[in-house]
């Protein structure tokens, strides 16, 4: 099973000599999945399909390039058969194919009777792309550095998130050219959401979450901004963007209220899903 990623909150502390930001960010896992099944082959070829004619198949799909790295630098005599039932939005800031990643680094651990620590795929899965070490734990947690340092935030917090895809995407890496220190968004509290997780605070979350990179975007994609205002307006207690864009989600406290957003925001957009953090099993 392959979860969404949302960012509670998205910071850039700094940027590294080769140019890579420095993440500051909070994440979490969400109940909307991917489902990845993957069967052994007795040759070395990997083959990936997915039932979305938008998911690339081959040497493009992240999964793909998971199953080759891990292949080759093991020296693995066998192959795999991965297919991905796609049901994280693409190209949306909910880190699907990262997911996708992560899940067949974990699957094919086990099939190829590997036995790597959790660390190693971590430090493998940076060479896929920065959001699969996240993807890896699948939990929430703060993530750090260039998106490798990955630290479990441990908590028993419950809410409710109306996650809102407008039907437009964005490709994050066309977006982050377009980002530099000085264009940044207001700041998130990245310690208070930390708090308020480990604390059972949910006001804290909410006083503390944002993302740094909705200002970049939303200057492209005004609609962003509309979005958020009206998860607002119709009772959500924060919302932000998640990622590079352009989902947006808002935060609630109980189910019912979720609800309600969730149907209210429908009539301005149809791909709204109401979800909850989801914490994958060790
Ligand atoms: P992130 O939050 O990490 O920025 P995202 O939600 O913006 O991720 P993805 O859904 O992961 O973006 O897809 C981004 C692009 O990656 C897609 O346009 C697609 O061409 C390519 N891609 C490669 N592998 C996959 C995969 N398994 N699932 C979806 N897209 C994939």
């Amino acid at each position: 099973m392959a979860p969404a990623k949302l960012n509670l909150a998205v910071d850039i502390t700094g940027q590294y000599p080769d140019g890579a930001f420095q993440w500051q960010m909070v994440s979490t896992t969400l109940n909307l999945f991917d489902y990845v099944r993957i069967k052994v082959r007795d040759d070395q070829q990997i083959i990936v399909s997915a039932n979305q004619s938008y998911v690339p198949a081959g040497k493009r799909n992240l999964a793909f390039q998971a199953a080759r790295l891990l292949q080759q630098k093991y020296q693995v005599a066998k192959g795999a058969e991965i297919d991905i039932e796609k049901h994280i939005p693409v190209a949306a800031g909910l880190g699907g194919g990262s997911s996708d990643a992560a899940a067949v680094l974990r699957g094919l651990n086990q099939l190829w009777h590997l036995q790597l620590s959790k660390q190693t795929l971590v430090d493998l899965a940076l060479d896929l792309d920065e959001d699969v070490p996240f993807c890896i734990w699948s939990q929430v947690a703060e993530v750090r550095g260039r998106g490798n340092e990955v630290i479990p935030v441990a908590n028993n917090l419950t809410f409710y998130v109306v996650v809102v895809k407008p039907d437009f995407p964005v490709s994050t890496r066309k977006l982050m050219r377009q980002v530099t220190l000085e264009n940044l968004g207001p700041r998130p509290d990245h310690q208070l959401v930390i708090n308020g997780l480990t604390q059972n605070n949910y006001d804290q979350v909410v006083a503390g979450m944002g993302n740094v990179l909705e200002a970049v975007t939303a200057r492209q994609y005004p609609e962003i901004l509309r979005l958020k205002q009206k998860l607002l307006q119709f009772g959500a207690d924060g919302a932000a963007m998640s990622g590079s864009g352009p989902t947006v989600y808002g935060l609630c406290a109980s189910e019912s209220r979720a609800k309600h957003v969730l149907n209210s925001m429908r009539g301005f957009c149809q791909e709204v899903y109401l979800c909850q953090p989801y914490y994958l099993a060790e």
